[in-house]
């Protein structure tokens, strides 16, 4: 039952925050690290104390407070920048210095202006003097993923040797792809002395959209610290999103037997946390986190989840924190889910009043693009006064397959719906069965 751990290094308050518009103030960083501890993380990389006061006082306040995560702190590889980056951190229960330096020759001729021996001494050094003031040292090849093999091999294996005890892989411009990722940190395994003793890390940007797959290849390949952020924020397209990460693990067990410490009912809440404070919302379609993420509209969807949620849910919204699986009535709606809401609304209809409102909704669906709880009231009311004119005999067979699905719904499934919808034998006429057809071809 052991399965490895896979250590969750959220990094949103450092690479995040370094997203435009996503800046946050100390008070903000606070709250947000608060949550990220209920959420489970195993490691808040709380900010890059040199680069301004506002960090430096946020990694020193996050330090002061929570106790159970590890705090890092990130630096450049220079005494200044790991000075400042210990003076934030040393209050921490646990606190871990994180140091970066470039690898690739883009970044040693263009950007640092450094020969390769001057890159592995600057690492050594910088590595040796952050292990003179922490047990916990982190180091990144920044781009890593665009650095010569060997050289990287070189300084890994130089850092380890200085007492690293986390090597990160940094896909930093988000150029690689997964089989590709995987191969680098096996030949890490094979080629470096000594890294059976410190934790790889994955650190994946999500340029070509696949920084999630590229850190689950990692992973796969032995690497057990994922770096990564809420909702995916991060420089340009963002980082591996953190809840992408924790339910493909989750919910892919058969081929991913690891294990997190992420709570994931916790999941949805600091998503919206963050994009409350930081006001820059979640994609829609965001996996895991976006408002569609758990909502069906086609009516071939509508139906299937009503009779089992498991027809096309493959995680319950419960799991991840969502409050309710919401069924978006739209114009692709079918009848099914609509006496469904309509019951919620605590008006259950027979059959015939259903085709009514149905009949009426589809016209309004097709004005208006989402069809509001209000509207449906409304045109509730409408046939309810329109139905008193007719003579009651006209009310005939009930819609028995909706008729309790109100009820228990407050379990672990989502629209728990019963078991069995086909009612008893014979509650579902012919008529049923084409206006279910009707339905299907909403949603194809
Ligand atoms: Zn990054």
């Amino acid at each position: 039952m052991d399965r490895p751990r896979v250590t969750i290094f959220d990094t949103t308050l450092r690479d995040g925050e370094q997203s435009p518009g996503c800046s946050m103030n100390v008070q903000e960083k606070l709250r947000l690290a608060q949550q990220l501890d209920r959420l489970g993380v195993d490691v808040i990389e709380a900010g890059f104390p040199i680069a301004s006061d506002g960090d430096f006082e946020a990694v020193q306040r996050i330090s002061a407070s929570l106790r159970r995560p590890i705090i890092a702190g990130l630096a450049r590889a220079c005494k200044g920048d790991i000075d400042r980056a210990w003076e934030a951190l040393k209050g921490a229960a646990r606190p871990r210095i994180h140091v970066f330096l470039a690898t690739s020759d883009i970044h040693l001729n263009y950007k640092l202006r450094i020969s390769r021996e001057q890159c592995l001494e600057q690492a050594r050094e910088a590595l040796r003097h952050a292990k003179s003031l922490c047990v916990d040292v982190e180091f990144s090849p920044e781009d890593a993923t665009r650095t010569d093999v060997p050289f990287l091999c070189q300084v890994v294996e130089a850092v380890i040797a200085a007492g690293a005890t986390t090597v990160n892989v940094p896909d930093t411009v988000g150029y690689t792809m997964p089989e590709e990722y995987a191969q680098l940190i096996r030949t890490l395994r094979e080629k470096v002395a000594g890294i059976e003793r410190v934790t790889i890390s994955t650190h994946c940007h999500n340029d070509l959209g696949l920084a999630v797959a590229n850190s689950l290849a990692g992973v796969q390949e032995g690497a057990r610290q994922v770096e990564c952020t809420i909702n995916g924020i991060g420089e340009r397209a963002g980082n591996a999103s953190l809840e992408e990460i924790a339910m493909a693990i989750r919910v892919r067990r058969d081929r991913y037997p690891y294990e997190t410490g992420i709570a994931s009912e916790h999941i949805y809440p600091s998503s919206q946390m963050l994009a409350e404070i930081t006001r820059v919302p979640v994609q829609p379609n965001k996996a895991i986190t976006g408002r569609n993420a758990f909502a069906h509209e086609a009516g071939i969807h509508q139906d299937g989840m009503l009779k089992n949620p498991l027809t096309y849910e493959i995680m319950t919204p419960q799991s991840v924190g969502v409050p309710d699986s919401r069924l978006v009535l739209g114009k692709h709606s079918g009848r099914h889910a609509l006496a469904l809401r309509c019951e919620q609304l605590g008006h259950p209809f027979e059959r015939r009043e259903l085709d009514e409102v149905y009949r009426r909704f589809v016209v309004l669906a097709d004005r208006i693009k989402k069809v509001q709880d209000s509207h449906l009231l409304e045109l509730i009311e409408e046939v309810r006064t329109a139905r008193k004119k007719i003579p009651p005999a006209a009310a005939s067979i009930p819609f028995t397959r909706v008729a309790s699905a109100a009820s228990g719904a407050n379990e672990a499934r989502p629209l728990p719906f019963p078991a069995a919808v086909s009612g008893a034998p014979g509650s579902i006429s012919f008529a049923d069965h084409h206006s279910e057809q009707e339905d299907y071809l909403w949603g194809v």
